[in-house]
C-alpha cells in the first residue's frame, strides 16, 4: 500500500476530507482518535488546550478552523524545545493597506507584497509566529526554519518556502476547496466569499 492510499484509508475511517495527504484535519482526527480515544466525537478545538495569553489574543482573531492548528503548532514547537508565540493573526483590508504602504509611500522597509484583500491574513486563515527565548523576542533565528518544518508536517503552508518575499514567521491554512488552485485564484475566491458572506473555509 502506498502512503497516500494508507492516509486515504485513515481519512475515510475517521470521516475527514479524503485527499491522501495528512493535513491539519486528518492530523487532528488521528490525534483525537488514537491519542485520546475517550474524547472521540469532540472537535479538535476541544481537544487542544489553550496556550499563552499573548498567543491566545491573536488566535482569537482567526477562523475557528485555524485556531486549533495555531495552538497545536505552539505546542509542537514547545515539545521540540522551541518557544514560539502567535504574534499576528487577522488583519482588516485597511490594516493590510497600511502595511503595504510601508517602504512604498511610507517610511520603512517593504514587508509585504500584498495590499488589502490580497493576503491570507485578511481572511483569518494565516498567522505569524515569533520565536522567543524567555522574554526576548528573536526576529531572526535558525529556529524559524525548524518551526517551518513542523508546520509543513501539520499541513500548513509556510512563508519560508516563498520565492519573492521569504517570510519564515508566516503560516497559512489552505481550505480544502482551494486544493490545486494557484495562490492568486485562491485569494480571488477568498475576496469573493468575504464580500458576499459565503463562509471562507467551509
Ligand atoms: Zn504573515
Amino acid at each position: 500500500m502506498k502512503i497516500e492510499d494508507a492516509i486515504s484509508a485513515v481519512q475515510k475511517e475517521l470521516g475527514v476530507y479524503v485527499d491522501g495527504r495528512a493535513g491539519p484535519e486528518t492530523w487532528g482526527a488521528i490525534y483525537a482518535h488514537v491519542v485520546k480515544s475517550e474524547i472521540r466525537g469532540h472537535t479538535l478545538a476541544e481537544v487542544i488546550g489553550a496556550v499563552d495569553a499573548r498567543s491566545e489574543e491573536r488566535i482569537a482573531t482567526l477562523l475557528p478552523e485555524a485556531q486549533p492548528i495555531a495552538r497545536a503548532l505552539v505546542q509542537k514547537a514547545a515539545l521540540s524545545g522551541i518557544e514560539i508565540k502567535i504574534i499576528s493573526g487577522l488583519r482588516t483590508y485597511d490594516e493590510q493597506n497600511e502595511l503595504y504602504a510601508q517602504g512604498r509611500t511610507k517610511p520603512g522597509i517593504k514587508v509585504t507584497n500584498a495590499r488589502g484583500g490580497y493576503s491570507n491574513h485578511n481572511f483569518g486563515i494565516a498567522f505569524d509566529v515569533g520565536v522567543f527565548e524567555g522574554k526576548k523576542y528573536l526576529s531572526e533565528s535558525v529556529k524559524y526554519k525548524a518551526v517551518g518544518v513542523l508546520g509543513l508536517d501539520m499541513g500548513l503552508e509556510w512563508g519560508g518556502n516563498w520565492k519573492t518575499i521569504v517570510d519564515q514567521p508566516h503560516f497559512q491554512l489552505r481550505p480544502a476547496w482551494a486544493e490545486g488552485m494557484s495562490e492568486k485564484e485562491m485569494l480571488a475566491e477568498l475576496r469573493e466569499r468575504a464580500s458576499n458572506g459565503t463562509p471562507v473555509y467551509a
